[in-house]
Formats: structure tokens, C-alpha cells, sequence
């Protein structure tokens, strides 16, 4: 079997490596940027490992994700593992992350809401709605204060829309989600959350481009090649630049397949796919000891602060800074001057598709568009291709699942 892959990010990578490995099949990547990596593509910047779309870091909760990683791709001993240390910066005060468990540090600067949101908290528990939407959602759970105050705004802000027309099927996974018993413990001592990234691997070379360079290795990448407009000949086969495919995967963005395969009705399935799109900018600053910051207060158009160089031993002070919709380079630049720790911007840049927005149409437009396409042997795969909120750990594990639906077939 010879398969085409779309798209050299960590899904497409992944597909390939384990498509070598358990010799499913003979595989060649498409790439239409001049490189390999996709959203997780870092830029080498004055020394620095600029994440172009925001930072990242790895752990996953599947031993056979860690496994595939640290056994096939890239050693564990390649890896330093780092402890989370986040904050909020919530009414001008900064609170330990997840701010669930700090309501007593709350309780130092403003009384009466942590009191609020312990009691509202506890009484949401007790009884647990269903939720239409994200914004319910949060006062169902968490209980009207902690929703008012702090997860509504950030969630508006890290959205840029009103979040009672979204949906809340992405939270699992993606929230700290405590309990009434955690709750508490949080209030009495400490309590933390079992977050995939409560602590996180990062490589020791001190740039996430070892791992995707590893994950490249021996792989057929064919760069500088935007896929468009293919369809299967008479005898069900893809011509692809002179070279003949039974099959293919698309790691792309399922909102442009209407684009790259010829089939008939996907386009009004694909306009109604809704995204965001991120601007970052990379600058130098002040140490500090957080690996990263959030910020709800909505008049700073960043949401989160990815102290980058906290992930790197020596430490670096260098932070790279993310905010929803496309934005020019003067208002991040002008943004990041009113934060005294930020001192010179150094790197800037958009990227077009960063997170899936889970509205009313995704999962009907979603089913449409794969349905047509794996009747066609052509297989979605990854965050924007199957429209997911994924990391890239659960890309990877996607892949493994792929591997194994066409073993069985
Ligand atoms: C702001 C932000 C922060 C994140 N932080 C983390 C984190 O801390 N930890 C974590 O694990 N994950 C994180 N992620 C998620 C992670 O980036 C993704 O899960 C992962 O990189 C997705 O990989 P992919 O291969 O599915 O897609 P992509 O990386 O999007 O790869 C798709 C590739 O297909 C190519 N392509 C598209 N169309 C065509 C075409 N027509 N022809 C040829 N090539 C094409 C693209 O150029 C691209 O290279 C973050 C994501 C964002 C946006």
C-alpha cells in the first residue's frame, strides 16, 4: 500500500514513522511551508527558541504516547522534566495556578469574593446541571462567583466571542476540574490539579525543534508543496505529482479539504467551520520564576505569557507572548510595554489557524465533511484535521488509532 500524507506537523510525522515502523505501508509527506513541524515549528531567534504560535510542552497521560516518544523518537534522557509553576494575574495581584485551589490567596486582597466563591463553588456541586453552553457550564461547575469573575472574562477574552453560543464538548482534558473534597483541601493547605502539564517534559538541547527534527528522520517530506484540487482516477488511485497513491491522509485544515479534493458538496459544510486565529510576540524580559502567566483582565489583548525560557536549564529570559486575532505588530508591541517585566520585543508573528472554535454547526459540519472523504479513502487526521482541540500528544495517539483502523482493514 502506498499512502500520501498531507502535512508534515507532529500528526502527519507521527502517521509516518509509525506507518515505517510496523511496515504498514510505503509513505510520502506533502508540505506546503519550506519546512517541517506545523504549529509546533520553532524559529531559532537571537538563541532563543521562538514558538511561532505559542509555546509549548509535552507529557501525556497515555504510556503508549510516551512510550512511542521517548522509546522511538527522541530519548528520555534528550528531556528535562519541569515543573509547572503558572500564575493569574487576577485584580492586579498575582495567584497561584489553577485558581481554584488559591481562593485563599484570594481571600488576602479581596475577603468577601473569596467567600462568595467558596460558597457558590460548594453549592454548584452539590447539584451539577447540564449545560447548553460554555458559558452555563462554568456557573454549573464552578458556582456564579469564580464563573463571573474569572472564568467568563478569560474565556471570552481567549475566545473572542461570546462564549454562551459555544459548546462545552472540548473541556475534558483541558480544565482542572476539582472536586468538592479537593475544593477544600485547596482551602485548608495546598491542592493542585492533575493536569497533563502540571509537569512537562522539555527537550535539554533547549529547543522543541530536536523533537520534531527526530520525528522527521528518515521520513520522505516533499516541502514547498501546496496539495490542491486531487481526485481519485478510474481505478480508485491519487495521482500526486506523477506519483500514484491508494490512499491518503490529510493533516491540513478540514475547512480548506474542499480545496484539496475535488468531491462534491463539501464547501458548505467547510464555510461553516469557525476558527482562531493567534499573533505572539517574542520578547526579552526580566527573570522570573513562573514557566507561564495568565492574564483575564481584558484590557491587554494578551491572554497568557509563555515565560519560554523558564523551560530551558540555564534559564533564559526571553517570553513569548499570545493574543486571539490577528494583530499588528505595533499593537502587541505597544501592549507589551504597559508590562514592566517585558523589555524588547525581538520576535512577532500570526498564525492562521490555531484554536478550533466548538460552536453549534462543528460537530454536523465536521461528520459531513469526513464522512464524504473517508468514503473516499482519504483519512482526517490531527488538530485541524479532524477539527479537534488536540495536543500534540493526542495527535499522536490519533495516529496510533489510524494505524490500527487500516491494519484491521
Ligand atoms: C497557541 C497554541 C499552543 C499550543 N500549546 C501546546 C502545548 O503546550 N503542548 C502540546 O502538546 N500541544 C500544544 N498545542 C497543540 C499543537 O500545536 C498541535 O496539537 C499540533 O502541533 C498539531 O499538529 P498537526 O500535525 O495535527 O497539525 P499542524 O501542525 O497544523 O500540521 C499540518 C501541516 O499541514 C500542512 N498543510 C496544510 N495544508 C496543506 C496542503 N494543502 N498541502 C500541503 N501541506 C499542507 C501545514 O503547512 C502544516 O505543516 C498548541 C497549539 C496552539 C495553537
Amino acid at each position: 500500500m502506498k499512502i500520501a500524507i498531507i502535512g508534515s506537523g507532529v500528526s502527519g510525522m507521527s502517521f509516518a514513522q509509525l506507518c515505517k515502523r510496523d511496515q504498514l505501508a510505503d509513505v510520502v509527506i506533502f508540505e506546503t511551508q519550506k519546512s517541517h513541524g506545523g504549529l509546533a515549528r520553532i524559529e531559532n531567534t537571537n538563541g532563543y527558541p521562538y514558538h511561532l504560535t505559542g509555546g509549548h510542552c509535552f507529557n501525556s497521560k497515555h504510556q503508549d504516547v510516551l512510550d512511542f516518544v521517548f522509546n522511538d523518537i527522541l530519548s528520555l534522557d534528550e528531556w528535562n522534566l519541569v515543573e509547572r509553576k503558572a500564575d493569574i494575574i487576577f485584580q492586579g495581584h498575582s495567584v497561584p495556578y489553577p485558581i481554584e485551589y488559591s481562593i485563599k490567596h484570594i481571600a488576602e486582597f479581596n475577603p468577601q469574593l473569596a467567600t462568595n466563591i467558596v460558597k457558590d463553588f460548594i453549592t454548584a456541586q452539590q447539584n451539577i446541571k447540564p449545560s447548553e453552553s460554555l458559558h452555563d457550564w462554568f456557573i454549573n461547575n464552578f458556582g456564579y462567583s469564580l464563573a463571573k469573575e474569572y472564568l467568563i472574562p478569560y474565556n471570552t477574552k481567549v475566545w473572542g466571542r461570546d462564549i454562551s453560543t459555544m459548546s462545552p464538548n472540548w473541556v475534558s482534558d483541558k480544565l482542572p476540574m476539582p472536586n468538592v473534597d479537593s475544593f477544600i483541601m485547596g482551602l485548608l493547605k495546598s491542592g493542585t490539579d492533575t493536569m497533563p502539564h502540571s509537569n512537562f517534559y522539555y527537550p535539554k538541547s533547549g529547543s522543541q525543534q530536536e523533537f520534531l527534527n527526530a520525528l522527521r528522520e528518515g521520513l520522505n517530506i516533499r516541502f514547498n508543496q501546496k496539495i490542491e484540487g486531487i481526485n481519485k482516477d478510474a481505478d480508485g488511485k491519487f495521482h500526486i505529482n506523477n506519483e500514484v497513491f491508494d490512499k491518503i491522509v490529510y493533516t491540513g485544515p478540514l475547512n480548506k479539504s474542499c480545496d484539496v479534493f475535488d468531491i462534491e458538496n463539501l464547501k458548505s459544510f467547510c464555510d461553516k467551520l469557525e476558527f482562531n486565529v493567534v499573533t505572539t510576540m517574542l520578547w526579552e524580559r526580566e527573570p522570573c520564576d513562573e514557566t507561564w502567566t495568565y492574564l483575564p483582565d481584558s484590557d491587554c489583548p494578551f491572554h497568557r505569557l509563555i515565560h519560554i525560557g523558564n523551560f530551558l536549564i540555564p534559564k533564559k529570559n526571553v517570553s513569548i507572548a499570545e493574543a486571539v486575532g490577528e494583530r499588528s505588530y505595533d499593537e502587541m508591541a505597544v501592549a507589551g510595554e504597559k508590562i514592566p517585566t517585558l523589555k524588547k520585543p525581538i520576535g512577532y508573528h500570526v498564525s492562521k489557524h490555531a484554536y478550533v472554535v466548538f460552536d453549534d454547526d462543528r460537530d454536523d459540519s465536521v461528520n459531513n465533511i469526513t464522512m464524504s472523504l473517508e468514503k473516499n479513502d482519504i483519512h482526517c487526521l490531527g488538530r485541524f484535521g479532524e477539527w479537534e482541540y488536540y495536543n500534540m500528544d493526542i495527535c499522536i495517539k490519533s495516529a496510533m488509532k489510524l494505524v490500527e483502523n487500516l491494519k484491521g482493514r
